[in-house]
Formats: C-alpha cells, sequence, structure tokens
C-alpha cells in the first residue's frame, strides 16, 4: 500500500534542510566556492559550536561536503539543484537580494583570505598580463 504522501518526502527534507536563515545565510557565503569554517565564523558572526550545528545539518541533507585541510575545515555545496532552489527565492522576495552585508569585507584570517591578500599572487597575476600583452 503506497501513501500518496511518500513520493514528497524528499522535497520535504530538502526544504526543511533549507528552512532557516542561518542556514541560508551559509549558503549564500558558500554559492562563491569553497570556505573553511573560520571564514564562515567570521563572515557570519556565529559562535563555532552553534556554526558546527548548522553545517551539520546541510551536510546530512547531502547539500554540503566538508573535507580537512592541516587544522582547517573546509564545506562547499555539492548538490547543485541548490542553486536553482536559491534563485528561485530571491527572485520571490526583493529583500533577499541585499548581499552587501555579506560580502563587505571583513576582517579574516583564515588561509583563502590571506592568500588573497598575498603580494605573491598579485606579482604573478601581473607577470602573466605583461606575457600576454
Ligand atoms: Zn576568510
Amino acid at each position: 500500500m503506497n501513501d500518496p504522501v511518500d513520493r514528497f518526502q524528499a522535497a520535504a527534507q530538502l526544504f526543511k534542510a533549507l528552512a532557516h536563515p542561518a542556514r541560508l545565510a551559509i549558503l549564500e557565503v558558500l554559492g562563491n566556492g569553497e570556505e573553511c569554517v573560520c571564514h564562515l565564523e567570521t563572515m557570519l558572526g556565529f559562535r563555532q559550536a552553534y556554526l558546527s550545528q548548522q553545517l551539520a545539518v546541510l551536510r546530512e541533507a547531502g547539500i554540503l561536503q566538508d573535507r580537512r585541510e592541516g587544522w582547517n575545515i573546509y564545506y562547499r555545496i555539492v548538490r547543485e539543484d541548490v542553486f536553482d532552489i536559491l534563485s528561485a527565492i530571491r527572485s520571490t522576495l526583493p529583500e533577499y537580494n541585499r548581499r552587501e552585508d555579506l560580502t563587505e569585507l571583513h576582517e579574516c584570517d583564515c588561509p583563502k583570505c590571506k592568500r588573497k591578500d598575498s603580494p605573491a599572487v598579485d606579482s604573478k597575476s601581473f607577470y602573466v598580463q605583461n606575457q600576454i600583452g
């Protein structure tokens, strides 16, 4: 005997995982690519225990995957269809589009941000540009 509602279970589980302001904020930051936990902590201002709890929900739902590199744990979005869902929400809620609060520069000590500030990277891209020109 098939419950006619059964086939909606997976969709309901996915919405349940997404249905939290902190988790939507995490997904917005990770929309730009993989980030380490310390970066998310700085960008969002969450306590680490709280952040870990929200990341675990998204990971258990199969939306995020983590990997360890040295002392750092990195998270990335592995369920690409989540982007479609988020952009659908964005198009119905104008206030969802205010990204400045998340994209403004924060003082962050994570390896990725440090690399971005590193003069070695700048001089390399300068060199490459000159090679082309
Ligand atoms: Zn960072």
